[in-house]
């Protein structure tokens, strides 16, 4: 019996990384090379990610009042060799709602995760 490459949704784990371009395999990207180089200088911490984009995405059934809700924010980066815009890291987390603040806008971030946008 062959396994099933792809991921089952009870075996996700957080964070989900990409290490390598999904079209031509490089490692290299964009914003990481500018931040490496800052962090070379002492200007960045270590673990800074290099992101060219970085989004938020309130996941939840609308209909629904809650206080607190699942956030996905997802890094994104462009690869040094094709050019291509790749999710390298996702990160889930929990948003709290804030109150007279309905819908996306109403739900506080999690505590933010260092990153550099390129
Ligand atoms: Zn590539």
């Amino acid at each position: 019996m062959e396994e099933n490459p792809e991921k089952k949704e009870e075996d996700l784990k957080f964070p989900i990384e990409f290490k390598q371009c999904p079209c031509c395999g490089s490692t290299k990207r964009i914003a990481q090379t500018i931040i490496d180089e800052q962090i070379k200088k002492g200007l960045a911490g270590k673990d800074t990610i290099g992101a060219s984009n970085v989004t938020n995405a309130v996941i939840w059934d609308q209909r629904k009042i809650l206080l607190s809700v699942p956030i996905l924010t997802c890094f994104e980066d462009i690869c040094l060799m094709c050019g291509t815009k790749y999710c390298i890291k996702a990160v889930k987390g929990q948003g709290q709602a804030q109150m007279g603040k309905p819908g996306k806008g109403g739900f506080q971030l999690p505590p933010n995760i260092p990153y550099g946008r390129g």
